[in-house]
């Protein structure tokens, strides 16, 4: 090709011209905003105030942030912005529960869920567009991976979902629980993810319990034993384990993450992880597949597996998705599974399946379900 450009060495093409994104402030945890604010010249407890009227608040402009001072007001407005994700589309299903599809601003899109419940009302936040680990029973790990969410994407989505629900400044607030079983491995993006784990903990901020923050992860472990490391108590929260199989020849096809982190490892990670969290308990998820691991054999084997552990066992009924391999194990397999584990000694509970009607169930979220289900609804 014989381009005018064709011999310039690359430095000196013309980059575009695109203007550098000023930080945005959703993507900073207290520390962090304390240690930027120094960098400009502000004391370090105004981060503790601009956060409380974001987060606490739902304030974004600068200038009703009152107790700030014009100058720094207006030094924030110049070099900074407060930008959450946006709400692209909200779905209903007739239980209640509500999705959220969440745009970034590259155009990444991720799904938000509200379970809202007598008890309790949960938020199921993403931690990353797509998924890369592709668990064959997953509609999301299905779709690919496209990146790691940041800080401001993350609470941006409980952000949202309050400021939906017309909710800031009500105390306790209408979201109880939070549970980072969206789109997304957490502990792949474990540093963001702790960040927003302290937001969400801190009685300045969203003030959760730590039992009310769940995390759960196919089988990580060094995330695990990091987590497990983590001696900043606004930082932890409940753990949860993709179970699904007790054997690694079964496990390794279903969450092929089993290859490099197998049972003999991942079992005394989550074994260390409860000492070091005082006893803590760590609950086991596990998707129950027709006939591919329901069995009373199965279950038995789950219960050595997890022998001495103080473990909770969470049965999830499979929920299914346009091309899914699995079915659902019928009730009647749910119960003598469940039965067995009980009887052992295991506290052992049947999750309730909901929002299924729109794709907002476990497994099901994906970028692209929306789209289909309104494709099927016009067709
Ligand atoms: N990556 C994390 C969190 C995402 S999924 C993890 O693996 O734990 C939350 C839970 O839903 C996981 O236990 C996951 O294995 C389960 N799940 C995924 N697809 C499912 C499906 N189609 N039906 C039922 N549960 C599913």
């Amino acid at each position: 090709m014989n381009s005018i450009h064709a011999d310039k060495p690359a430095e000196t093409v013309p980059r575009s011209a695109a203007p550098a994104r000023p930080p945005n402030l959703l993507d900073y945890d207290l520390p962090a905003l304390s240690a930027y604010f120094m960098e400009l010249g502000a004391a370090g407890f105004r981060a503790q105030q601009v956060l409380h009227w974001v987060h606490r608040r739902g304030v974004l402009e600068f200038d009703e942030m009152t107790n700030l001072g014009k100058e720094l007001r207006s030094r924030l407005r110049e070099t900074v912005c407060l930008e959450p994700p946006v709400p692209a589309e909200v779905r209903e299903a007739e239980d209640g529960v509500r999705k959220w599809r969440v745009s970034l601003s590259d155009g990444a899109v991720v799904e938000t869920v509200l379970i809202p419940g007598p008890a309790r009302t949960t938020l199921c936040l993403s931690t990353q567009a797509g998924c890369p680990l592709r668990c064959d029973f997953c509609a999301t790990g299905r779709q690919g991976f496209t990146r790691n969410l940041s800080v401001g994407e993350i609470i941006g989505q409980f952000w949202l979902v309050l400021r939906e629900l017309d909710a800031f400044g009500r105390v306790p607030g209408p979201i109880s629980n939070v549970v980072m079983m969206g789109m997304g491995e957490p502990l792949l993006n474990l540093d963001a993810v702790l960040s927003v784990i302290s937001l969400l903990r801190d009685d300045c901020f969203y003030g959760l319990a730590r039992r009310r923050v769940t995390l759960s992860t196919a089988g990580v472990v060094p995330g695990i034993r990091r987590l497990a490391a983590d001696r900043n108590p606004l930082r932890s929260c409940a753990l949860a384990v993709s179970l699904h199989a007790a054997r690694n020849e079964l496990r390794d096809r279903l969450v092929p993450l089993n290859r490099s982190y197998p049972l003999e490892r991942l079992i005394p990670a989550c074994r260390d992880y409860a000492q070091a969290r005082a006893g803590d308990s760590v609950t086991f998820e596990y998707t129950m597949l027709d006939g591919v691991n329901d069995s009373p054999r199965d279950a038995r084997e789950v219960a050595e597996l997890l022998h001495g552990l103080p473990a909770k066992i969470n049965l999830i009924p499979f929920n299914s998705f346009p091309g899914a391999a699995y079915r659902r194990s019928p009730p009647a397999v749910l119960e003598s599974f469940q039965r067995v584990l009980q009887r052992r000694g295991y506290q052992t509970t049947l999750r309730r399946t909901r929002g299924d009607s729109i794709a907002a169930a476990c497994g099901q979220l994906t970028v692209a379900s929306m789209r289909r289900e309104q494709e099927t609804i016009h067709a």
